[in-house]
Formats: structure tokens, C-alpha cells, sequence
């Protein structure tokens, strides 16, 4: 079978996925019908792609991770994306983030620390023909100053705080969807800017993240 190929065993698995995260409390029909519609199966090595329709995160190699189905679906949610929605991804990783936000909107970035990583999944992405998004590499937790402001900016890496760059980044009316935490878990915030130097921040479930590098994030 060729790697990249996409069946209808494999699409009933992603349905199945989506009813899954329904059931756990995605309720954004946008969303589910997102993870229904990006073939997971196809960001994992072949040896590993059984695992692709669990919902767990799963080694992507570099000491990194895709992040689990749930913990996907729920940092969009929290996005609120409107298909006008300029996004910026921090820790773009295997991609399947990236897929999944390119769902809600064309205009995604993405910009990821690690050159392996990078080099990796931008040939996938443009191989998957979901080449639409800006892909970058480099240290995201300074943001991208050239292209914002944002709508959203979703950070898929745990933080120790909130990078005041990525606060900068935002329009008013953005989101920024971050982690935040120690070394073990991390808190879901979501901080809504209101106005030039007023922000909203708002808390939600704990997860467990690797951590966010750089200047804004565990270490420069
Ligand atoms: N969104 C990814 C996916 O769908 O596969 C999950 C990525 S993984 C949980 C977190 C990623 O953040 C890793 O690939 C890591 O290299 C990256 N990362 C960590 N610190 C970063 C930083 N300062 N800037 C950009 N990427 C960073």
C-alpha cells in the first residue's frame, strides 16, 4: 500500500475518532468535523500508523510529540476561528495541527524550533497538497513580528508564563491559546485581548505538554 494512501477503513476510523471527542465534550461540529476529515494516519511513520486513531499523543521523534486528538480538537475549540481568521501556530511539529487549523481557515503560520522537524513536515504538508499554511523555523515564542497581527495564536508547547511577545501579536479581539505550567502539567489558558493593554484571561482543564522553548519560553 502506498504510504500516503487514505482508505475507508481508515476514514470510519476518524469518524469514530470525532464521536469519541464528542463524547468526551467537543462540542464544535467545525472541529469534529475537522478531525473527521484530516488523515491522521498519514503524520505518523508507517510502522506506527495503528496507533494514528487513538486518542493519545504519540512520539514524533526529536524528543517531540503529535498531541493527543483530544487536546487538539480542544485548543481549536477554544480558538473560536472564523474562516477570516488570521492564526499562527507555535510548534508546528508533525503537522497535524497545522491540517487541522488549515480546516477552519486559509490562513494559517506555523513555525516550529526544531530544523529536523521543520524540514520533515514541510515536505509532507506540500506532499499532502496542505501546503497552504506559512511554515517557518525558528524560535515562536517571540511570535512573528513581520506577520502579525493575529486573530488567534495557538501555542502547543507548555510555558512557564505568557510570552508578553505573543501578547503583543494579538488584534484586539484575538485569543492567545496557551499551556501553562510547571515541568509536570499545565493549566489551558485562554487570554482574550480586549483593547490596546487590556486582556481577559480565562482558565480551563490541566494537561501535560513538552515544554516551549526559547525566549518566552524554558530556556534561550
Ligand atoms: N502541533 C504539533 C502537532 O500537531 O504535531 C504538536 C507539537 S509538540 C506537542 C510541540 C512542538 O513545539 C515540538 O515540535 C517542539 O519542537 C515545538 N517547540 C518547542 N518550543 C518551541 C518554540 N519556542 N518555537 C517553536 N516551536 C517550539
Amino acid at each position: 500500500m502506498s504510504p500516503l494512501q487514505d482508505t475507508y477503513r481508515h476514514q470510519g476510523q476518524r469518524r469514530a475518532l470525532a464521536r469519541e471527542l464528542r463524547r468526551r465534550g467537543i462540542h464544535d461540529e467545525r472541529v469534529l468535523q475537522a478531525i473527521a476529515t484530516v488523515p491522521r494516519h498519514l503524520f505518523f511513520a508507517p510502522a506506527f500508523e495503528a496507533h494514528a486513531y487513538q486518542d493519545k499523543a504519540f512520539p514524533i521523534g526529536e524528543g517531540q510529540t503529535i498531541s493527543q486528538p483530544y487536546t487538539v480538537a480542544y485548543q481549536t475549540q477554544l480558538l473560536n476561528l472564523k474562516p477570516t481568521d488570521r492564526v499562527l501556530e507555535v510548534g508546528t511539529g508533525s503537522g497535524y495541527q497545522c491540517a487541522v487549523l488549515l480546516q477552519l481557515t486559509p490562513h494559517v503560520d506555523s513555525i516550529e524550533f526544531n530544523e529536523v522537524l521543520f524540514t520533515r513536515t514541510r515536505q509532507l504538508l506540500a506532499s499532502l497538497g496542505a501546503g497552504g499554511a506559512g511554515l517557518y523555523c525558528g524560535d515562536g515564542s517571540v511570535g512573528l513580528p513581520d506577520r502579525a497581527p493575529f486573530d488567534a495564536i495557538l501555542v502547543t508547547a507548555g510555558a512557564p508564563g505568557l510570552p508578553p511577545a505573543l501578547l503583543r501579536q494579538l488584534r484586539v479581539g484575538g485569543r492567545l491559546v496557551i499551556p501553562v505550567g510547571g515541568s509536570q502539567t499545565q493549566r489551558m489558558v485562554r487570554v482574550t485581548r480586549e483593547g490596546a493593554e487590556a486582556f481577559v484571561r480565562e482558565e480551563f482543564e490541566d494537561f501535560r505538554f513538552v515544554p516551549l522553548l526559547g525566549v518566552g519560553g524554558w530556556r534561550s
